[in-house]
């Protein structure tokens, strides 16, 4: 894979495999190593777990472990915790992609979890129905940022902005910007250069930030 994007370097559950087998190891972990970071957020209890008297079954003893129960411990690269606001999660995870991106780098931002771990919540995809500012998760930021960073170099160099927002379920592919665009017509493929894209799906520019965020929500 292309290398992404330059990260500090940090203990990625991955490294620390490979510095317990090779213990005097002195070579730089390749850029694939430390370009992928793995966070858990770990979201509060909803009111309806706290109506059935769901009790807490995580402890935080580090910013980079999770004990689930009394004594399963798990590394990650960081640990948010139930009372982790969408500020400090976006600054650390996300933030610094958006202004690799400037110097020319790739980056991806994956939410995993089974359904209401809070996936949602926290890429914000549903600006305009979150609360507060301070409740805006990971997308509506990163559109404030790049467009921010393009006002900051404005002169300097040009920029086009485009998007596009597919949704996969069960194997089919759908274009939420062309909605009429049949799934047939999208197809996953990898592409001679092993670059795995998406054919038939139409990216929309951009002009704004609040362009970019109707864009999405509609
Ligand atoms: P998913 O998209 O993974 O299915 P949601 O994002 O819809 O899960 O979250 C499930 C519920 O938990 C929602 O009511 C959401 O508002 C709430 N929730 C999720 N994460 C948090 C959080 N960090 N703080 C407060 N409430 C949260
Ligand atoms: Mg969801």
């Amino acid at each position: 894979a292309p290398p992404t994007v330059p990260m500090p370097p940090t203990t990625s559950h991955h490294e620390a495999a490979v510095d317990a087998e090779e213990d005097q190891s002195t070579e730089d972990p390749t850029v694939e190593d430390l370009a992928v970071r793995v966070a858990v957020r770990a979201r509060p209890l909803v009111a309806k777990e706290r109506l059935e008297r769901a009790r807490e079954c995580l402890a935080y003893p580090s910013p980079t472990t999770v004990v689930l129960g009394k004594n399963r411990a798990f590394h990650f690269d960081e640990v948010f915790g139930p009372d982790s606001e969408q500020t400090r999660v976006y600054d650390n995870l996300v933030a610094p992609l958006v202004d690799a991106c400037f110097d020319g780098y790739n980056a991806t931002v994956l939410a995993y979890g089974q359904t209401g771990s809070g996936k949602t919540y926290t890429m914000g995809s549903m600006a305009a129905h979150a609360g507060g500012d301070d409740e805006v998760g990971v997308i509506p930021r990163v559109i404030r940022d790049i467009f921010a960073g393009i006002d900051k170099r404005r002169g300097a160099s040009e920029c086009t902005v485009r998007c596009a927002f597919l949704e996969v379920h069960n194997e089919e592919v759908r274009d939420l910007l062309h909605p009429d665009v049949t799934t047939k017509k999208i197809s996953v493929r990898e592409r001679a250069d092993g670059a795995i894209v998406v054919s038939g799906i139409r990216e929309c520019e951009a002009r704004g930030a609040e362009e970019m965020v109707r864009l999405l929500e509609n």
